[in-house]
């Protein structure tokens, strides 16, 4: 490497969330109606008695898409859900997005045509006003930026922070089969590409698809929270996998945690593909990204109200910082819980991120 060279980082070492931080880390809040703003799934700003939440994600064909094996329809639906997920992520309702996209001029107008219905769907079933964005070219690929906008209450927002010793944590779904479909999608493109003439083997694995080309953001959860009156400690969304993100609750709230592996809810048809492509199912379901559940935290005193809210597991709970973050097994063996998100920069294959 030369002296102008050396001069330079590589992205590579400091990672998505260690560039993230270099980038923000100096940015001091200047309005008393930022509430929050840069290191949870939304911002917050406060107008009065109500809180606006904003989150916004970006989306490049070949990074996080793959259009050999994506309809674009699908992508438009996912390209909103993963936006609304982040805003349920808070404990707050959503209500707007925007969306923009760049495109090279491969793409007919029929072809975006077909992202914006997948986009106008999502809408109509989670009830969204699609209120802007912007249109432009680009040299090549296609993206998709989505900003979601929407409101809550102060006292029932849920940040990454609020988790504290003793709470239970609470996830709203299996895990690890999103990641699976796309280990699906993949296997077959490898084989198509090596010969066209084969037909793709998707028979019988409709769930474990869906989950990776149309997953559903848990606004359900938000209103079971609601009625049920029980605002959760701390919140999270399951974009970067289990590990990963139970990890950044755990720096934020400044807690340890530990998780009962034989309480991890894996569907039963992922765990046999899992084995089918020799990867320890609980380990697809720590480290597999993009099944959009809920990760969240109650204080114990709300175990009976959580018992009973449909489609909500128990986990495992939240320990001293001093005890850190670990799992145990069904062998009965504690191993440290180890972070295998999806980080953009660094070289965990394979590449992925939301
Ligand atoms: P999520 O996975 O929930 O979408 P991210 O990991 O993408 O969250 O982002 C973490 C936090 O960093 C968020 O508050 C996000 O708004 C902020 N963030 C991400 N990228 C940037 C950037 N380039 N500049 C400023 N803030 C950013
Ligand atoms: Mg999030």
């Amino acid at each position: 490497m030369d002296d102008f060279q050396s001069q330079f980082t590589d992205v590579n070492t400091l990672g998505e969330f260690g560039l993230i931080d270099r980038l923000t880390n100096d940015i001091t809040i200047q309005h008393s109606s930022t509430v929050k703003g840069i290191g949870d799934d939304a911002a917050v700003l406060k107008f009065g008695e109500d809180c606006l939440l904003i989150s916004t994600d970006l989306m490049i064909e070949g990074i996080h898409f793959d259009l050999m094996y994506t309809p674009l329809k699908h992508l438009g639906y996912k390209a909103v859900i993963v936006n609304l997920s982040d805003i349920y992520a808070m404990n707050a309702e959503a209500y707007q997005i925007t969306v923009s996209i760049a495109f090279s001029s491969k793409f007919s107008v029929e072809a975006i045509e077909e992202l914006y219905k997948g986009i106008k769907e999502a809408c109509r079933i989670y009830k969204i006003d699609l209120i802007g964005g912007d249109t432009t070219s680009s040299p090549k690929g296609l993206s998709i930026s989505i900003t979601a906008l929407g409101r809550a209450k102060s006292k029932d927002i849920c940040y990454r922070s609020g988790a504290k010793k003793g709470d239970i944590i609470c996830i709203s779904g299996d895990l690890g089969s999103a990641y699976l479909g796309l280990q699906i999608l993949e296997r077959e493109k490898q084989l198509y590409l090596s010969n066209p003439g084969i037909r793709p083997d998707l028979e019988n694995q409709k769930y474990i698809l869906e989950r990776q080309l149309k997953p559903e953001a848990r606004k359900d959860i938000v209103d079971y929270l609601r009625k049920a009156d029980l605002v959760p400690t701390s919140m999270i969304d399951l974009s970067d996998g289990l590990a990963s993100d139970l990890m950044h609750v755990c720096k934020a709230s400044k807690v340890g945690a530990y998780v009962e592996e034989s309480k991890i809810p894996i569907n039963q048809e992922s765990q046999l593909l899992a084995i089918k492509f020799q990867l320890d199912p609980i380990t697809t379901a720590l480290n597999g990204g993009e099944d959009y559940e809920l990760l969240f935290t109650v204080d114990e005193k709300d175990l009976e109200k959580i018992r009973h809210m449909p489609s909500v597991y128990i986990i495992g709970e939240i320990v001293d910082q001093k005890d850190g973050i670990t799992l145990h097994t069904t062998g009965g063996n504690i191993h440290p819980l180890k972070a295998q998100g999806w980080n953009h920069f660094t070289p965990t294959p394979p590449q992925k991120d939301n």
